[in-house]
């Protein structure tokens, strides 16, 4: 089970602010220790509040987004040091040097830092954790089926992986080497700057040699030097009942390599799900339109409605009138990692023949002529057929 704080609340990663509060404000009725009977009801609920900390502040947010779950919570653990805001900072992937200064977009205390004792706070290239590899993302549609009974999908996605031919370096094995002139092999430029602080040291990777420290007479064919290629990758990610349109899921390590050594990064997969013939869908409830006659509307009858669970009997009550909605509790859609379901809701419709037989137009134009075309409007008449779609 994900720890990601989107999962948590149950948001794509792309949610609004208000959207994450909403989620929180639900899950945290839910999950509060004095209402829940889930035994570990306590434990949500401290995670489901250190999700929306860190998701409604907006630095918290981003510094999240761009170092991912796990390094996040280490550095908030030991302190966003200058480290984890440099490397965070270039973030982007392959081309994210942005070049220019220490400060890289990370913002906050992190680039200050960095800025006035140098990347790291030593300046040694070795110290630093190599960056983490980019996400991905990429679209998954299923069907409203699979997204009741949860699905195991298989699905193909391109991305880079390590070059195969130089096993990511870039180069022969036997390319000539040599020390990078710029930076003497240290992979990273310190330059002094005058500013209004006094003087500032910056340090950034060396972009000659891109923070290799070494510089090689030959590039790799196939991939150009990048050390990666893209390929078209088959995955199988398992779907968990009660997905809605527009979440996202993530498997972890399946985003792109690291340029660096480091951790792939992860993909993130939106999901997309198809309309239904017959069911519409609300949340965790889905809607159902049902053709009656007038006499079933009138004597009232037994009738079979379709779930996605097979057929379910359903009684039309006397008396219903065009437009009436009912409830089949329990018959929508399973919530999403939590027990129970939305239910089903039956719309009826009259409908009014267009064509009839002898025997059928005796029978009505009798009924006409015993007063049927007198028509009462009981009370709360408007009420009962309000609810529409
Ligand atoms: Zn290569
Ligand atoms: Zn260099």
């Amino acid at each position: 089970m994900s720890e990601d704080f989107y999962d948590v609340l149950g948001v794509s990663s792309d949610a609004s602010a208000e959207e994450i509060k909403q989620a929180y404000r639900t899950k945290a009725t839910e999950y509060h220790p004095d209402v829940s009977d889930d035994p570990d009801a306590e434990e949500k609920f401290k995670k489901i509040q250190k999700a929306k900390q860190v998701l409604t502040d907006e630095d918290k947010r981003s510094a999240y987004d761009r170092m991912g779950h796990d390094r996040f919570e280490q550095a908030e653990k030991h302190g966003f040091d200058a480290g984890d805001a440099g490397a965070g900072g270039m973030g982007g992937g392959p081309f994210g040097g942005m070049g220019g200064g220490g400060g890289m977009g990370g913002g906050g205390l992190g680039d200050i830092f960095e800025q006035v004792f140098g990347g790291g706070g030593g300046g040694g290239r070795g110290r630093r954790r190599p960056r983490k590899g980019r996400d991905l993302r990429t679209e998954l549609e299923i069907d409203l089926e699979e997204a009741y009974e949860g699905a195991q999908k298989q699905f193909s996605v391109h991305r880079p992986e390590e070059c195969e031919t130089c096993s990511g370096a870039g180069h022969p094995p036997d390319a000539d080497s040599r020390t990078c002139p710029e930076c003497q092999g240290q992979g990273q430029v310190t330059q002094v700057q005058q500013t209004p602080l006094g003087r500032v040291q910056q340090t950034t990777t060396c972009q000659r040699c891109e923070g290799d420290g070494t510089i090689y007479s030959e590039e790799c064919g196939d991939c150009r030097g990048e050390g990666y290629v893209r390929n078209e990758a088959t995955l199988t990610i398992d779907i968990p009942a009660g997905i809605q349109e527009g979440q996202t899921l993530r498997m972890e390590g399946e985003g792109a390599p690291s340029p660096e050594g480091g951790r792939h990064g992860d993909l993130l997969i939106d999901v997309r799900v198809r309309e239904h013939e017959e069911f519409e869908r609300d949340g965790n409830d889905l809607q159902y339109r049902l053709a009656i006659s007038f006499p079933q509307a009138t004597f009232g009858d037994t009738v079979e409605v379709p779930t996605l669970d097979g057929a379910a009997e359903f009684e039309i009550p006397s008396g219903t009138q065009s437009g009436e909605t009912f409830r089949l509790e329990g018959k929508g859609m399973p919530r999403l990692r939590r027990r129970g379901q939305g239910d089903l809701f039956v719309q009826v419709q009259i409908v009014t023949p267009e064509s009839l037989n002898g025997e059928q137009r005796e029978a009505l134009e009798a009924f006409a002529e015993a007063g049927g075309d007198e028509i009462e409007v009981a009370d709360g008449f408007f009420e009962k057929i309000k609810r529409a779609f």
